[in-house]
């Protein structure tokens, strides 16, 4: 049976006709299969072309370009590597968070250059992010956090105080921010569509309703199955993210996890004003179960995040949850008082994928012909536009400063088998929710 797209994002209903890929029919055979048509999936795509005309390169895709989390996000191209700063550093040292930094760094403005290059047509402008501090103790682990970045000799990030944060977005409850200019909101259906069109114009094809049901590696190839034929593949690239449970070769490095998002109406000026809000910044806090906040082309208000849900075993049937989706409904008048009264016009959810260790994770399946991509943590909209080139490269055995930059080709611990992995999830939500409760103990915020 196949998804209904249309229901699962307010971009994938209403970003204009879209005229959807036949599915495969027959076998084929190519030199490179790209398993999954979301960001990842079309940039790997265009990249091998790119590099490489003469590559017959197929993408298959079990629903429709853009199905996953690339069509439904909140559309913020923004530095964020994983779950914090912190953290990273934390795991892996100063020198590998500083590379995370700067891939990322490299994946905001990779996503310019495509959108400048190729004339995508997706609404992208550059705005610039807040990090807004709604507690005295958040304050600290943004302002923690700033100071990090400066003592690892990375730029572009600052700390504003209130009045500075309010002058940009007026809330009550802000006490500060971390302003960062490099970060590019956009709508993410068209983005993903785009590059479909622009990977089939270098020549990819693209098979849309044409699920990878079995992956057997033989001496010299790849052999995929699909409903209608089998795709016989010199390289391999997996771009599944939060859905590669259902591909062995994966399913014990990431979990999926949803988050979920409500959009208003198009605000009336008058609404609007109170608010300022003039150039448009993405905007986040600093739980860890983090809200994301937008206006997007028409002037609606986008809010996401707040709480996620967990799966059991590979049960992907998450993407709405109405608690949440009236808890973050009340949080948008909580923030912005003069929004009492508006009315929302559509809510979705989806999966994003989290590794054991809250890291992206990318590189070779044995060796160079065998790719993967996942682990994005609800930060991929730059990062897989950047990763899709690197398992170009992969594939390609060519070496860059990114091929060679972390996180490309860490080791990934696996998470433990069900029922384990579910006792464990919820143990790692749990903490998440009490350190965030803590923070938020006194004072305003969100809670
Ligand atoms: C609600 C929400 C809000 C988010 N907001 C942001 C944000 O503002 N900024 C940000 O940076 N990130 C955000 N993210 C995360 C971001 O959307 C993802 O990191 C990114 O889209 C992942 O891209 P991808 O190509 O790796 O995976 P996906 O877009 O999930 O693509 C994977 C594709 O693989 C296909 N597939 C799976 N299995 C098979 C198979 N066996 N055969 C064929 N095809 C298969 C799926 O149908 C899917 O289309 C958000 C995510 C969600 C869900």
């Amino acid at each position: 049976m196949t998804e209904d797209y249309e229901s699962k994002s307010f971009w994938l209903a209403n970003s204009g006709p879209y005229q959807e890929s036949p599915p495969l029919a027959g076998d084929l055979k190519c030199d490179v299969a790209v398993v999954g048509g979301g960001f990842a999936g079309t940039t790997t795509a265009y990249f091998l072309k790119k590099a490489e005309p003469s590559l017959h390169v197929v993408v298959l895709e079990s629903e429709v370009i853009g199905f996953g989390a690339s069509g439904r996000n909140a559309g913020f191209a923004m530095t964020t590597f994983g779950l914090m700063m912190s953290l990273t550093k934390t795991m892996f040292g100063p020198e590998k968070t500083r590379q995370s930094h700067h891939y990322m760094e490299r994946a905001v403005d990779l996503v310019g250059e495509l959108v400048a290059e190729h004339n995508l047509d997706c609404e992208y402008e550059r705005t610039g992010f807040l990090r807004a501090a709604t507690t005295p103790a958040y304050i600290k682990r943004i302002q923690d956090e700033v100071e990090l970045v400066k003592s690892l000799g990375l730029e572009g990030i600052e700390w504003i105080d209130a009045k500075a944060t309010r002058a940009r977005v007026n809330s009550p409850l802000y006490l500060g921010a971390w302003w960062e200019p490099r970060c590019a909101l956009l709508n993410p259906a068209k983005l993903v569509r785009e590059m479909k069109r622009v990977s089939m114009q270098c020549g990819a094809q693209v098979y849309e309703r044409t699920p990878v049901t079995e992956i057997q590696r033989n001496a010299d190839n790849f052999c995929l199955k699909t409903p209608k034929g089998c795709v016989t593949a010199g390289r391999l690239a997996l771009t599944t993210n939060a859905y590669s449970l259902s591909i062995p070769q994966l399913r014990r490095k990431q979990v999926p996890v949803w988050t979920y998002i409500v959009l208003t109406e198009p605000l009336k000026p008058e609404q609007l004003a109170p608010i300022g809000w003039k150039d448009r910044e993405g905007v986040e806090d600093y739980r860890n179960l983090v809200h994301y906040y937008r206006l997007t082309a028409e002037n609606r208000l986008l809010m996401g995040g707040r709480d996620i849900r967990l799966t059991f075993g590979d049960n992907m049937d998450k993407d709405l949850d109405d608690r949440i989706f009236g808890e973050l409904e009340q949080d948008i008048i909580e923030l912005f008082p003069s929004l009492k009264g508006v009315k929302i016009a559509d809510r979705w959810g989806g999966p994003v994928s989290v590794p054991v260790d809250m890291t992206p994770a990318l590189g070779c399946l044995g060796d160079h012909r065998a790719v993967y991509s996942l682990g994005c943590m609800g930060h991929g909209v730059s990062l897989m536009h950047l990763n899709g080139q690197v398992l170009a490269d992969l594939l390609l055995e060519k070496k860059t400063q990114w091929t060679e930059s972390f996180p490309v080709g860490r080791r990934v611990i696996s998470w433990p088998p069900e029922p384990i992995r579910y006792v464990v999830s919820q143990a790692i939500l749990g903490y998440l929710h009490a350190e965030d409760a803590w923070a938020e103990r006194k004072g305003f915020g969100i809670s």
